[in-house]
């Protein structure tokens, strides 16, 4: 048996030849650019067979979990049965490497203490020689063994591990970097794994939800009709605090047209003037009641776009009842719609409490108010103008806010405009 010496600081380059160098380097440029780690691993078992001139070749990566090494790779005439294999840390050969982070050569594995002859019988391989060196991550610690079995032609010798050692460093950089794609890819899925429950879940209750509150809002409306006086107050009440409950419902259930639609299936010619009109009369009353000069200002023309009418029409109803909900009694609210070039303007402008200049952008994050929560006075969960946002830039198109503090807001929604077919 041949102990050679620290890896790191003893690899003798002088009498690898420059062929042998470019090939590695060459190879390892390709290493990096693999982020499958069992396409990586078999690309760096195959390469390390074909650099020393050995039979076969395989590679281990240390398992922290159980505290052995797993056969992760082998290549020659090693099937595929020897993967996932483990072997000890201690009393092995790959644990020696590993544990004492030098190559080894083994000239009679067969007469070593610490080679079982079951990995060969597994395989049906006879192995005679073993040159292994350790293989270290990016930051230098050893993260497994790499190992080169049976020279076709002759013995191991200390240019075979020079070659071995230094490919296993550029292997081993790869080896890292692919196990750290792989976590991230599985954080990654396992993030849209736990979206896709949030989703299903606020979906599914938000349904649940609405039913029997439909049921309270339909007996309460008859019960209303029913009492005078103090009772008449008391429903009044109730049916203000279950249309409260309804509109935050609805926020949950417009947050699904959100995350369920990464593409929007059905897109149509959606008329926006008759849109806005059609939204706007459904408020006339709620305008009278709060003393609200409530202006519709839209062109003769009709304005249409491509959309999903459904998703156009929670973006309008959430800035309109945004306007209606931070504008106080005697105020103002105007919208219009105009075409400019190929696109539709449109605003909805207020003369509400107005949002600070700061907080401009902000307001458009999911679960972001500009008040804080202890001190609300508006009813909301924060997200109709991020869902507002998404859905807008769903359809290509773009949205903002202008402000005063104090004075009032405007929102722009700018979305692509199509010919209105004749109705
Ligand atoms: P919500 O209205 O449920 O709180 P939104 O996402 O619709 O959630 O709005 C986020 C925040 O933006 C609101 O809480 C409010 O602070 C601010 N905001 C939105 N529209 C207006 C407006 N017209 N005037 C003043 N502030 C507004």
């Amino acid at each position: 048996m041949t102990q050679i010496g620290t890896l790191m600081n003893n690899i003798d380059v002088s009498n690898i030849s420059a062929e042998t160098l470019i090939r590695i380097i060459e190879v390892s440029q390709q290493l990096n650019t693999t982020t499958d780690i069992d396409i990586l691993l078999n690309q760096i078992i195959k390469t390390a067979a074909d650099l020393i001139g050995s039979e076969a070749s395989s590679l281990l990566l240390f398992d922290p979990k159980m505290g052995n090494l797993k056969f992760r790779a082998a290549a020659g005439d090693r099937s595929a049965e020897l993967i996932n294999m483990s072997v000890p840390v201690n009393g092995s050969i790959a644990g020696r490497i590993f544990q004492n982070n030098e190559p080894l050569i083994v000239d009679d594995v067969a007469s070593s203490q610490e080679w079982k002859s079951s990995y060969d019988d597994e395989v049906e391989f006879q192995t005679q020689t073993i040159l292994g060196v350790p293989l270290h991550d990016g930051s230098g610690k050893v993260v497994g063994v790499l190992e080169a079995i049976n020279h076709k032609t002759s013995t191991f010798d200390d240019n075979d591990v020079a070659v071995l050692s230094i490919f296993a460093d550029f292997a081993g950089v790869a080896i890292s970097r692919a196990q750290l794609f792989e976590e991230l890819q599985q954080a990654y899925d396992r993030v849209n794994e736990l979206d896709r429950l949030k989703s299903d879940f606020i979906a599914l209750a938000s349904h649940e939800l609405r039913t029997p509150l439909s049921v309270i809002l339909g007996y309460m409306s008859f019960l209303r009709s029913d009492v005078r006086g103090t009772q008449a107050a008391q429903v009044d009440s109730i049916m203000r605090a279950a249309i409260r409950l309804r509109n935050l419902i609805q926020d949950m259930l417009n947050l699904q047209y959100v995350d369920s639609s990464d593409r929007i299936e059905g897109r149509e010619q959606v008329n926006v003037t008759r849109m806005i009109r059609k939204i706007a009369s459904e408020r006339k009353e709620m305008a009278q009641a709060r003393k609200l000069i409530f202006r519709l200002h839209l062109p003769k023309d009709e304005l249409c776009t491509l959309a999903e009418p459904k998703m156009m029409e929670v973006v309008f109803n959430n800035l309109i009842d945004n306007a209606f909900k931070f504008t106080t009694a005697g105020g103002r609210i105007d919208i219009g719609a105009a075409s400019r070039n190929d696109e539709i303007w449109v605003y909805v402008r207020d003369t509400g409490i107005g949002i600070p200049e700061d907080q401009l952008e902000r307001i458009f994050d999911r679960f972001y108010q500009v008040e804080r929560h202890i001190h609300r006075r508006f009813e909301g969960m924060g997200i109709g103008l991020s869902i507002v946002k998404e859905l807008v830039e769903l359809h290509e198109g773009r949205v903002w806010a202008q402000s005063t503090e104090g004075k009032g807001s405007e929102f722009f929604v700018v979305l692509k405009k199509v010919d209105c077919d004749p109705a």
